[in-house]
C-alpha cells in the first residue's frame, strides 16, 4: 500500500514535468519556421535556375536549326515558322519564363520574347 502511494505520487510528479513551456514551444516553432524559409528559398532558386537552363537549351536548339538552315539554303530564316516549314524544328520549344512559344530571330540568332539570350 505504501509503495502504491509512492508510485502514484511519483507519477503525479513526473506528469507535472512532461509538458512544454511556452518558451520551448515558441523556440521550436521559430526553428521550424527558419527551416521552412530556407527550404522555400532553395526551392525557388532551383526552379529559377532550371528555367534559365531550359531557356538557354531551347535557344541553343533554335540557333542550331538556324545554322543548318543557313548552310542548306544560304539565307537567314525570316522567323521560327520558316525553320518548322523547312523541317528543322519538329515542334517549338516552350519558353519556361513566359510559358509561350514566342521566339524570334534577330540577326541570325534566336531570342525569346522574354528577352533571354544570355548563353555564351
Ligand atoms: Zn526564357
Amino acid at each position: 500500500m505504501g509503495a502504491r502511494t509512492r508510485l502514484r505520487g511519483k507519477r503525479g510528479a513526473l506528469s507535472d514535468e512532461h509538458g512544454f513551456t511556452l518558451v520551448e514551444l515558441m523556440t521550436a516553432v521559430f526553428i521550424v519556421g527558419i527551416l521552412l524559409l530556407i527550404a522555400t528559398l532553395l526551392y525557388t532558386r532551383s526552379i529559377s535556375a532550371t528555367r534559365r537552363i531550359t531557356c538557354k537549351s531551347n535557344l541553343r536548339i533554335i540557333d542550331g536549326a538556324i545554322s543548318v538552315y543557313e548552310a542548306r539554303f544560304e539565307s537567314t530564316p525570316d522567323d521560327i515558322d520558316t525553320l518548322k516549314t523547312a523541317g528543322l524544328l519538329r515542334k517549338f520549344p516552350v519558353d519556361p519564363h513566359t510559358g509561350n512559344m514566342d521566339y524570334s530571330i534577330v540577326a541570325g540568332r534566336a531570342y525569346s520574347e522574354g528577352g533571354h539570350q544570355d548563353y555564351p
